[in-house]
């Protein structure tokens, strides 16, 4: 509606795609189930962010979404809450493999994504396990082992962990590129691309990241089924 429109200017959000639902602009918008919204007012935010009031609702639908914002615009939640609320759906046992998977450039990064969702996803109790180079793969496989509705991973370690047969991402259905500028600015596209060849093609598929260059715009593309966009400020 109208008000949707002026927020929308208001925090330069341009939007591209499909009837477009309009940004969820309070917490109590979001129709959150209560344990996630104890959690968010427990943190003291007291908005969503313009990423997030933005993405939610698109989210929600079950919509591929390539969002781009800048650093600290609040991308963690954006995808994460919207995956909370995709796994209750879904309830499938996490010993099969994960259902959420998120993919980030960096150890540092996927280590506060966990963090994240372990602070955000605890009432819900999701079990999540983050994978990452530069540390031993026993501990990982054994946490995965136990099971894991949420894997954090960068592409490196979780491409290894496959090849050795120890997850299986054939239950994967909500699949998150976090930082997908940077994982092709390291180098990691053929890292990526082997792990979404063995992620369902039935899967809900959100893509995050800071800047639009053509090689993002390619992998989006290539991964992401009719997409809505949402921008926050200059783009280009
Ligand atoms: P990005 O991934 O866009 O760089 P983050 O998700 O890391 O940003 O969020 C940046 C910071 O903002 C984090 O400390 C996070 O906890 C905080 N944050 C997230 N959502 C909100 C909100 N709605 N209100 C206030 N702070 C928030
Ligand atoms: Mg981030």
């Amino acid at each position: 509606g109208l008000f949707g429109e002026a927020y929308r200017r208001r925090h330069e959000i341009t939007v591209t795609g499909d009837e477009v639902p309009p940004p969820l602009t309070s917490f109590e918008m979001t129709g959150f189930p209560s344990e996630i919204l104890k959690e968010v007012l427990n943190a003291g935010f007291s908005a969503p962010t313009p990423i997030q009031a933005q993405s939610w609702p698109i989210a929600l639908q079950s919509r591929d979404i390539v969002a781009v914002a800048k650093t600290g615009s609040g991308k963690t939640l954006g995808y994460l809450i919207p995956g909370f609320i995709h796994l209750k759906r879904c309830c499938k046992d996490p010993r099969l493999g994960p259902t959420v998977l998120v993919l980030s450039p960096t150890r540092e990064l996927a280590t506060q994504i966990q963090v994240e969702a372990v602070k955000f996803g605890k009432s819900s109790r999701f079990s999540c396990t983050c994978l990452y180079g530069g540390a031993p793969k026993g501990p990982q496989l054994k946490e995965l082992e136990r099971g894991a509705d949420i894997v954090v991973a960068t592409p490196g370690r979780l491409n290894d962990i496959l090849e050795m047969r120890r997850v299986s991402l054939s239950q994967v259905s909500y699949l998150v590129l976090d930082e997908a500028d940077r994982m092709l600015d390291m180098g990691f596209e053929p890292q990526i691309r082997k792990i979404v060849k063995e992620v369902p093609a039935r899967r809900q598929t959100l893509m995050y990241t800071a800047t639009w260059p053509k090689e993002v715009r390619k992998i989006a593309a290539d991964l992401l089924v009719n997409p809505v966009q949402v921008n926050i400020g200059n783009v280009d």
